[in-house]
């Protein structure tokens, strides 16, 4: 699944087409949408802000309207010139808008919805979203907050996940954020300590920034071979750890069954 960085950078891209413009071309080719009429209601309207927030990207028009975008497995946004080879099939795609030379497209969804502003400050999973783990100004507070009245007896790595505590972080930067803070992803978060899961927040945002700033390319343990994995757990389960040799272990956790990677000799 696309993680923050990934969605940041998607939005970084498709900035400079859109914002402050009105598009030249704005339609929705796949047959879902039917007579939503997507190319009537925005015709005319400036683009006034393309957002990511945690893993949602918000096109935010003139006159209370937005597009919510959510890609969760196989969604994907692309910013192309025009006439350039799309990265996916044209029948796969959603959404096309074009300014001058330039388009965004987004591609399988396959959460792409028109709501008013409105909508958008009460929409549930919007509204309930934490901080956003690669704001600048990210709230450390408003982020152990959030935990703290979330279930204690939850695994610390189940509920680094729920996106009502830390917007945008995935499954492999929950992995990689508690290997790198020495945290064991199964310790109940009434048995962690603030500073230690600041320890593992504060591990993975300059990380996470950095693969935005690459285009969504992890680079965090520089491998020794080419092709060699970049990351220290993340599906690198019965290889020896990178610091200790001990095996990789993964075991699903939580509600949904995420599969949580650790070492279970560095992280306690
Ligand atoms: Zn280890």
């Amino acid at each position: 699944m696309p993680e923050g960085d990934t969605i940041h950078y998607a939005a970084n891209r498709i900035r400079p087409v859109l914002a402050g413009h009105v598009p030249d071309e704005l339609r929705t080719p796949h047959p879902r949408f039917g007579r939503s009429r997507w190319e009537e209601r925005l015709a005319g309207r400036a683009v006034e802000a393309v957002e990511a927030i945690g893993k949602h990207i918000l096109l935010r028009f003139e006159g209370d309207l937005t597009i919510h975008s959510h890609l969760r497995m196989t969604g994907s946004w692309g910013t192309y010139a025009k006439g350039d080879r799309w990265r996916r099939n044209p029948r796969r795609a959603w959404l096309v808008a074009r300014r001058g030379d330039e388009e965004a497209v987004q591609f399988d969804g396959p959460v792409l919805e028109l709501m008013t502003e409105s909508r958008t400050r009460f929409d549930r999973r919007l509204a309930l979203l934490g901080p956003d783990v690669l704001a600048e100004d990210f709230d450390e507070g408003r982020f152990l907050a959030r935990l703290r009245g979330d279930d204690a007896g939850r695994g610390i790595g189940d509920a680094l996940l729920d996106q009502r505590n830390l917007a945008g972080i995935g499954n492999v930067w929950k992995s990689e954020g508690c290997f790198l803070a020495g945290l064991d992803p199964w310790r109940r978060t009434a048995q962690v300590s603030d500073a230690e899961v600041l320890d593992a927040v504060r591990a993975i945002r300059p990380l996470m920034r950095m693969s935005l700033e690459r285009g969504g390319r992890i680079v965090t343990y520089e491998p020794s071979r080419r092709g060699d994995s970049p990351l220290w757990v993340f599906e690198r389960t019965g290889l020896p750890c990178r610091r200790c040799g001990a095996l990789i272990r993964a075991r699903g956790q939580g509600d949904d069954n995420r599969t949580t990677y650790w070492c279970p000799r560095c992280q306690t």
